[in-house]
């Protein structure tokens, strides 16, 4: 194989995978009226996911919203401390995810009328001694991070544990690790029905009102959706939605079960994989991860050899100083910071307000993330190659671009290999970071299938085993790579 060879494909991959997404933004771009929603989907009744798709009080409202004022809604679930980022960047047009009013998100986005009054409840294990709030001092108390629980908590009694979802506060509640929780009372009551180890106090903490969150720019949607609300109000639309939701999410699952070792096994795999068809959420986000990760190191192998090959030669040759200077000035920023930080500022600042595919935007983010490294590897192949053989490429009479594309860097490549198949091994490991901005790769996939069956083993285990597959499955292939190299020297 030589490096024209190598080039060429990674060329032609490169169009292919970003063909494919300029079509899916194309797509995207044309539907025009859309409403786009930002929700976390592991808040029953207000949001919950069934056979895949994302359902509850919240996305039927807006739903109906949307229907009423002709625009198509699309749906986002993303962590609940992003939410009114999204909203504010511009990301999504409306938050709706079981909202509470403050004055401190007031300040940061509009709200719509309040559709709902709620409260915070307290949650514990059944044979917990804790009888009222007075007796949660110096206790483990467990919260979803960013929400008003978790205010409240940190304001009148002490640090939280702060958790992604309020099922995850749950589960370390039933498991022992926490002595309770504060969860909102509708979600906290669909928690408690469905386990076994937890109960509720009846006493609220609060009393608060749900709204929709909107840009502060506009008040456009703003006007329509308060319009609509009322609406939709005075026909008992709301009170009809919250009633079915409330029912749908209680109905009895309750089995008679079998026990022991296999048959627990069996219902365990049956209800983390096969139920509600949640084995799709791990192939799904498989396929999401293999698109990232292949556009990426296409990405980053392009900007690595290109910042490897500037910076050798600006120390070979002394030219190219600015070049030089802006390929250091980016090894350190992108070395410098962590890829999770990386991956937030390209969405929310960098692409806040431009509406392209998250696909796109994770391969730019991780792509730029590993051509720091994929440059650092290959400039040490390149001082790896003896000088003499650019003197002797040089006296051939060879330009100083040929002799390094001919002679200099397929050696340089074949020396870095094995450097090189560790960089992608991480990079499609980094990928797992990939939720942060709502994209259902296959960790989130593994943690949407966690929300819903509260059963942390299984999923974890599944999604780790498929990591596993691949990176061994790529180790394969790079000792055959450089075994074939190897063969054509
Ligand atoms: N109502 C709470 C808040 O606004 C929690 C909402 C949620 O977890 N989805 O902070």
């Amino acid at each position: 194989m030589n490096i024209k060879l190598i080039l060429g494909t990674l060329c032609i991959t490169a169009l292919t995978v970003f063909g494919n997404v300029s079509k899916a933004v194309n797509v995207e771009e044309a539907q025009t009226k859309t409403l786009r929603m930002v929700t976390e989907a592991t808040f029953p009744p207000y949001e919950y996911r069934e056979n895949g798709r994302i359902i509850g009080i919240d996305p039927d409202v807006v739903r109906e919203i949307a229907r009423r004022n002709g625009y198509a809604l699309v749906i986002e679930d993303m962590p609940f401390n992003s939410i009114i980022a999204a909203v504010q960047s511009g990301k999504a047009d409306i938050a709706a995810s079981g909202i509470t009013i403050t004055e401190d998100r007031k300040k940061i986005v509009n709200f719509s009328d309040p559709y709902i009054t709620a409260g915070q409840s307290i949650i514990i294990s059944k044979n917990s001694t804790i009888k009222s709030a007075a007796d949660l001092k110096g206790k483990r108390i467990g919260v979803q991070s960013g929400t008003t629980g978790d205010i409240y908590v940190a304001e009148n009694i002490g640090e939280p544990e702060r958790f992604d979802n309020a099922a995850l506060v749950c589960a370390a509640i039933s498991s022992g690790r926490l002595d309770a929780g504060v969860v909102d009372t509708a979600p906290a009551k669909e928690f408690v029905k469905r386990s076994e180890d937890i109960k509720m106090l009846p006493e609220p903490l609060t009393s608060e009102e749900y709204a929709f969150a909107i840009n502060k720019n506009r008040t456009d949607l703003l006007e329509m959706i308060n319009t609509t609300l009322v609406e939709m109000k005075d026909e008992g639309l709301i009170k009809h939605i919250v009633a079915k939701h409330e029912k749908n999410v209680t109905k009895d699952t309750e089995e008679i079960k079998e026990t022991g070792f296999w048959a627990d096994f069996k219902d365990d795999f049956h209800t983390n994989f096969v139920d509600d068809d949640r084995y799709l959420y791990l192939l799904n986000g498989f396929v999401k991860t293999i698109e990232i990760s292949a556009g990426a190191v296409v990405l980053g192998i392009m900007i690595g050899f290109l910042v490897a090959v500037i910076r050798s030669a600006a120390d070979q040759t002394g030219k190219l100083k600015i070049a030089n200077l802006i390929c250091k000035f980016y090894l350190t920023v992108i070395r410098g910071t962590p890829v999770v930080v990386q991956l937030l500022i390209i969405y929310f600042v960098i692409f806040g307000s431009v509406d392209i595919n998250k696909v796109v935007i994770a391969i730019i983010a991780f792509g730029l993330n590993s051509g720091a490294y994929v440059a650092e590897i290959i400039r040490s192949g390149i001082m790896s190659i003896d000088k003499g053989q650019l003197e002797a490429g040089r006296s051939l009479g060879l330009s100083y671009p040929k002799t390094m594309i001919l002679i200099i860097l397929p050696q340089a490549f074949k020396n870095v290999l094995p450097a090189l198949g560790n960089e992608f091994i991480v990079l499609l490991k980094e990928t797992s970071i990939s939720g942060y901005i709502a994209l259902e790769d296959l960790t989130k996939g593994g943690d949407i299938i966690r929300g819903q069956t509260y059963n942390a083993f299984v999923p974890l285990m599944a999604v780790a085993i498929i990591y596993l597959t691949v990176v061994i499955f790529l180790s394969k292939l790079l000792t055959l790579l450089e075994k074939r190299l190897k063969r054509n020297e």
